[in-house]
C-alpha cells in the first residue's frame, strides 16, 4: 500500500489552455496517507472521474505530479501503478464460479494455486460469499455481482490503492446501507488505501476518514466529516453537506461582528473577519434554537425528517432553516430564533473568514 501524494496538478481536456476555464482540474495538492480511508465528493463535472483517470494513469496531467512512496509515477501506464479499481458496473465473468471470478486477478500474476485458495477464501469470508463459491456468477443479482467485483479489487495483497468508483449505483437502495458498512468494515480489516468516490454526501460520510469535497475543478476542503459539518471552509460545502443545508445570509462586517438586518450576531470567527468581498454568515439549522430575546421570524412551513421536523421562517426577508426534535414544540406563527455563536461563521466571497490565512 502506499502514501498518494498530488502537487500542484493540474488538467486540460484542450491542446491549448489559457484561462482558469480551460482546465476540468485547475489546481490540486493533497496527500492520502498509507491506509485511510478517502472520499471524493462532489456534484457532476466537478472533476471526480479526472483525477481518479490522473491517478490510475488512463490520462497524462497537464501539470503537476503524482508520487506513490514518494516514487513520481505522473508518466507511467496504469500497469506500473499497481491499483485495483471497483467500477459503477460489476465488472465480473458471468459464465465463471463466484469462486474462479475472485482467483482470477490473482492466477493473472501467477500466484500459487495454494496462496490463491487462502486469499479468495479469506475474501469470501468477509463479503459472506462463502456459500455461492461455487455457483455460477451469472445466477446472482446485481448487489452479489457487486459483491464479487468488490472482493476482486480486495483480493490482491500487492496493490498501492484501491479505488471505488461510485460503486453502489446499481445497488437496490435497500441493499445500499448493507454493502456500504460492509466498504467500511472491509477498511478496517484490510487497512488498505483506499478512494471511494461518489456525489453521496452518505456513502461519502459513512466509508471516509477523510472526505476531498470538490467543486468546480478545485478541492474545496478536505477534512473529517465532522469538521465539514461544524466548519464548513466554503458556503459550497455548507450546501452540499448536510439536510438541509447551512443558512447562508448577507451581512456586513463591523468590528468583528455581524451585522445582520439591523441586529448585531456574535460568531466564532469575527476576529479573522475583515469586511471585504461579499459577506455572509452561515449557520447550520442545527445550530439554531428559538429564543425569547432572540431576533424576530415568520414560520412558513414545517416538514417532517423522521426525528426532527424542518421549521422555515423568514427573518428579515430571508429563509433562515432550524430542526426541532421530535416532541420538541413546533413554533407558529411569529417566533425569535438565535444563532449558536461558536457554530456562526463570516464568509468572505465563499469562503469562511481565516480559513486560508
Ligand atoms: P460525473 O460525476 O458526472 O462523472 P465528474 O465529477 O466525474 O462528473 P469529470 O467527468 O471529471 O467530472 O468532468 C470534469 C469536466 O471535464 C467536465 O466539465 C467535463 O465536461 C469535462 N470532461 C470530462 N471528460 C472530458 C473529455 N474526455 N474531453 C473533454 N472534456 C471532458
Amino acid at each position: 500500500m502506499a502514501e498518494i501524494r498530488i502537487e500542484k496538478l493540474r488538467h486540460s481536456y484542450m491542446a491549448n489552455p489559457q484561462t482558469d476555464d480551460d482546465f476540468a482540474l485547475k489546481r490540486l495538492s493533497l496527500t492520502w496517507q498509507d491506509g485511510g480511508a478517502y472520499a471524493l465528493l462532489g456534484p457532476s463535472g466537478c472533476g471526480k472521474t479526472t483525477l481518479l483517470n490522473l491517478i490510475s494513469g488512463l490520462l497524462v496531467p497537464t501539470e503537476g505530479t503524482i508520487s506513490f512512496n514518494g516514487r513520481d509515477v505522473s508518466r507511467a501506464s496504469p500497469e506500473e501503478r499497481n491499483i485495483a479499481q471497483v467500477f459503477q458496473f460489476p465488472v465480473i465473468y458471468d459464465t465463471m464460479t463466484v469462486y474462479d471470478n475472485l482467483a482470477f486477478p490473482l492466477r493473472n500474476r501467477g500466484v500459487a494455486e495454494a496462496e490463491i485458495r487462502t486469499r479468495v477464501t479469506e475474501i469470501a469470508e468477509m463479503l459472506e460469499l462463502t456459500k455461492t463459491l461455487n455457483n455460477r456468477a451469472s445466477g446472482l443479482t446485481a448487489d452479489g455481482k457487486q459483491k464479487i467485483s468488490l472482493g476482486r479489487g480486495l483480493v490482491r495483497s500487492d496493490v498501492n490503492v484501491i479505488m471505488f468508483d461510485e460503486p453502489l449505483t446499481v445497488i437496490d437502495p435497500h441493499l445500499k446501507w448493507q454493502l456500504r458498512s460492509k466498504l467500511k468494515e472491509l477498511h478496517l480489516r484490510t487497512r488498505r488505501t483506499m478512494i471511494y468516490v461518489t456525489h453521496d454526501q452518505t456513502e461519502a460520510l459513512t466509508f471516509a476518514d477523510q472526505v476531498v469535497v470538490m467543486n468546480l475543478g478545485e478541492v474545496v476542503q478536505a477534512a473529517t466529516p465532522v469538521e465539514l459539518f461544524e466548519k464548513p471552509q466554503h458556503t459550497f460545502v455548507g450546501h452540499f453537506i448536510g439536510s438541509p443545508g447551512m443558512n447562508v445570509l448577507p451581512c456586513e462586517v463591523r468590528g468583528g461582528k455581524a451585522h445582520f438586518g439591523g441586529e448585531v450576531l456574535s460568531v466564532g470567527n469575527g476576529e479573522a473577519a475583515t469586511g471585504k468581498g461579499r459577506t455572509e454568515i452561515g449557520v447550520r439549522p442545527e445550530f439554531v434554537t428559538i429564543a425569547g430575546d432572540g431576533m424576530e421570524a415568520d414560520v412558513v412551513r414545517v416538514s417532517d425528517a423522521g426525528r426532527f421536523r424542518i421549521v422555515e421562517t423568514k427573518v428579515k426577508g430571508h429563509t433562515v432553516k432550524l430542526l426541532v426534535k421530535e416532541g420538541d414544540a413546533v413554533p407558529e406563527g411569529r417566533t425569535r430564533l438565535a444563532f449558536d455563536p461558536s457554530h456562526t461563521h463570516i464568509y468572505e466571497d465563499g469562503w469562511m473568514a481565516g480559513s486560508r490565512s
